[in-house]
């Protein structure tokens, strides 16, 4: 965006002439995000803190970051000796194959892949998996649950955090630590900077991905409250996140690329295509064909946290968007408007595995709001 353009809007915002999605909420001066975002801050000025810390990618030495990767590289190459150098936990998404790209190619690391299966696949993301791991001709190992254990979690996460996927977040994150340590591999190596998003960490300030990172998460969403009369505590083994005192044994460490290279979605995907025919699909609820392509239900994931909070994925890629100068804030916010509130088709298949109605869902979900998001309608 030009810089008039940007103080153009900031004024208009000020002053309530830029139509929001929802009046009854405030919005980042900058870019289209609520108050509503989970851990969201404003300055004084009224950036979020998701703006203030996407900037800080402009004043980072990438140079000094891209060195300090080298030496946790070579480092990992030596002490792994016959074994893998490290895990890359892949879903088949765009991530995925960029990751494996810097660490086959550039990186020249021997990886083990590691996938917890969510069971939504697409075709798309079938294809962009599959495809990944003969294009780099890499070991694999993918973990799928049960279908009926799904199905139930998928219930149950909706009265618990709100949203479809539970047991795609727990899986994600456990599983690839279940396997280092099994297989006493060193280093995880994870795509995008946890930055990015601006709640939980900044490029400064990076998540310290150690042993209380992954107790804090995992007593957040942990499998004790998913245990219930459907669900049995034996069954959700896979999610478990490895205690503290194992990850300290083990030696694990994990890091995001995004924190030593400089992440740009759009010429990555471009990227990717071109290199590695990688494939984009059709994602619900936005105008962007590529994230979170492989999975069937994003659609459902992103429309409860429209409901809850009043912004969906177009909210969060129109972000990108104008961040990165690719929209106005304005523009943004048509998108938005035009988007979000969309229902999805993969909705009907989420009634069909949990038995709930529409009415039933939207009540929950409804119910479930809180602090700003109150006012919504
Ligand atoms: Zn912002
Ligand atoms: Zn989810």
């Amino acid at each position: 965006m030009k810089l008039i353009d940007k103080i153009k809007t900031e004024k208009a915002v000020k002053k309530g002439e830029l139509e929001v999605p929802f009046p009854q909420l405030k919005y980042c001066v900058r870019c289209c995000l609520p108050e509503t975002v989970e851990g969201i801050t404003f300055d004084e000025r009224g950036i979020c803190s998701g703006c203030n810390s996407s900037e800080q990618k402009m004043k980072i030495n990438w140079e000094d970051r891209w060195n300090e990767l080298l030496k946790k590289v070579e480092h990992n190459k030596k002490i792994a000796g016959d074994n893998y150098h490290c895990i890359v936990p892949i879903s088949g998404g765009k991530d995925s194959t960029y990751q494996l790209h810097v660490v086959t190619k550039v990186l020249g690391m021997r990886p083990l892949a590691v996938t917890f299966s969510h069971t939504w696949f697409s075709e798309t993301g079938k294809y962009n998996l599959q495809n990944c791991l003969e294009k780099f001709d890499i070991d694999h190992i993918m973990f799928t649950p049960k279908k009926s254990l799904v199905d139930r979690l998928a219930k149950q996460s909706l009265y618990k955090i709100g949203d479809s996927c539970w047991h795609c977040h727990a899986g994600v994150g456990a599983f690839p630590l279940q396997v280092a340590i099994k297989f006493g591999i060193k280093l995880i190596i994870w795509g995008e900077s946890a930055a990015e998003n601006g709640t939980k960490a900044t490029y400064f300030n990076p998540v310290r991905y150690d042993a209380e990172y992954f107790q804090k998460i995992s007593s957040k969403v942990g499998i004790d409250q998913m245990v219930s009369d459907e669900i049995k505590r034996s069954e959700l083994r896979p999610f478990m996140f490895p205690t503290a005192e194992e990850m300290r044994k083990a030696g694990v460490e994990g890091i995001h690329l995004g924190d030593y290279i400089f992440w740009d979605d759009e010429r990555q995907v471009d990227f990717i295509k071109k290199e590695y025919g990688w494939r984009e699909g059709d994602v619900e609820g936005t105008y962007k064909g590529y994230k979170s392509v492989e999975c069937n239900m994003a659609g459902v994931h992103d429309y409860l946290k429209y409901l809850k909070r009043g912004f969906g994925r177009t909210t969060d890629h129109a972000t990108r968007d104008v961040r990165a100068g690719i929209l106005t804030q304005e523009e943004g916010f048509e998108m938005i408007k035009k988007y979000d509130s969309l229902k999805p088709e993969a909705l009907k298949y989420y009634m069909e595995i949990t038995g709930l109605s529409e009415a039933e869902i939207i009540k929950e979900i409804k119910g479930q709001r809180k602090g700003a998001a109150g006012r919504l309608p």
